[in-house]
């Protein structure tokens, strides 16, 4: 059964971590990852987190199914969170949101759903795109293609071409859409980009799926939730993938949702019926604890007051970090500018830097990027940044 199957090729990342972790030097710094560290360079576990873990484990909760969409309570918060809690549209009753496995389960969740309805359509993210897109909506049967975002010589948006591809794929495509802290650029459209954006899908009635991981990593969980709000008051059908991974740092309980926008409360009951058949052929239903841990974290004043904190100061330390590499790299005369990155938000960063400069940082520094240059800012800290900083001094050299 097994004698023919072929070796599957490594994943990037996870083969750059099996690397990073097999070198023996002491100044090693994994700069590949998509996670926040502390200035510590831990995973950090959330106060609030700890608070409401110790209230569910005094409390002694059984472990039964939960329902297919999950916790009810967790489904309401999430889409106050997303949409907004005074939006018309959860008023009326027309989102649908179901917990799910991470955001990748919410957009696996979704690409399934919509292939039965879409059968012939094609799936287009954006050039580059967070790795895992492409190869999760061609597993769930689309064809993929790319439409045009990055410009590398501005370090910006190449918005004509972006236009011009959504404008060329064809009528009723799905167009997945960095809602916020884009990865891998760290470059987002401003809101005049999206209107410009949301206007080309609606006149080619393309169906957008936003996905929203990093919510609170930009500006705020309300600034960077504006583009789903924008398309919320378009009044077209959409849908978001959101996940709790980074901004409760809950990267290992599988905290996410989705959510669908329909046109009515009615429509809206029949969509939810057939994501639950989705849902129950593929893992019948979703873990407990992460999302009555984000569920009671929302639902307390104190806590949720302790975790706006918690976010705020993860989101200030990364733009500390990249006000820092940017100084530091002026000032040990770096001979190239890199003010660009700390314009970028959310985790990451497109450094600029070549793959040759990219292996170099490796092999002759133990500093560890992706290929294409992206950075993890949210992995520097006071104690490893003069190290990385010299690093990139040296391979930038020509
Ligand atoms: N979308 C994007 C753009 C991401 O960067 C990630 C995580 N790296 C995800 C979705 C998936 O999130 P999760 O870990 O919650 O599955």
């Amino acid at each position: 059964l097994f004698s023919a199957v072929e070796m599957a090729p490594r994943d990037p990342i996870l083969g750059l971590n099996e690397a990073f972790n097999a070198d023996t030097r002491p100044n090693k710094v994994n700069l590949g990852v998509g996670v926040y560290y502390n200035e510590e360079g831990r995973v950090p576990l959330l106060r609030a987190v700890a608070e409401a873990e110790k209230a569910r484990l005094a409390a002694q909760a059984p472990r039964g199914y939960l329902p297919i969409d999950g916790i009810a309570a967790y489904d309401s918060l999430v889409q106050k969170l997303i949409f907004g809690e005074d939006s018309p549209l959860l008023a009326e009753g027309r989102v649908v949101t179901t917990q799910a496995l991470g955001g990748t389960g919410a957009l696996k969740v979704g690409a399934d759903f919509l292939k039965r309805l879409l059968p012939d359509a094609t799936v287009a993210i954006s050039d580059p795109s967070w790795e895992n897109h492409r190869a999760l909506f061609e597993s769930a049967g689309f064809p993929v293609k790319n439409y045009r975002y990055y410009a590398a010589a501005s370090h910006g948006i190449d918005l004509p071409g972006l236009l011009e591809d959504l404008n060329a794929l064809q009528p009723r495509s799905i167009v997945v859409l960095h809602a916020c802290c884009h990865n891998p650029t760290g470059v987002d459209l401003d809101l005049a980009d999206w209107e410009q954006v949301l206007e080309v899908i609606k006149a080619r009635g393309h169906v957008p799926f936003l996905d929203i991981a990093y919510q609170g990593f930009g500006d705020s969980l309300e600034d960077d939730a504006a583009a789903v709000r924008l398309f919320a008051d378009a009044g077209l059908p959409f849908l978001v993938s959101s996940s709790f991974s980074k901004s409760f740092s809950l990267y290992g309980e599988r905290v996410g949702a989705l959510s669908l926008v329909t046109d009515s409360r009615e429509e809206a009951t029949r969509v939810l019926s057939q994501v639950k058949r989705v849902i129950r052929t593929n893992y019948s239903n979703p873990p407990t604890h992460g999302a009555t841990v984000v569920a009671s974290v929302l639902s307390s004043p104190e806590l949720r007051t302790l975790w706006e904190q918690e976010l705020g100061e993860m989101r200030s330390r990364i733009q500390k970090m990249r006000l820092a590499m940017v100084e530091q790299l002026r000032t040990k005369g770096a001979v190239q500018e890199f003010g660009f990155v700390s314009a970028q938000r959310g985790m990451f960063s497109y450094s600029g830097l070549t793959t040759e400069q990219v292996d170099r940082l490796r092999t002759d520094f133990g500093v560890y990027a992706i290929g294409t240059g992206r950075i993890c800012v949210a992995a520097l800290n006071q104690h490893n940044l003069d190290h990385v900083t010299d690093a990139i001094v040296e391979v930038i050299k020509t």
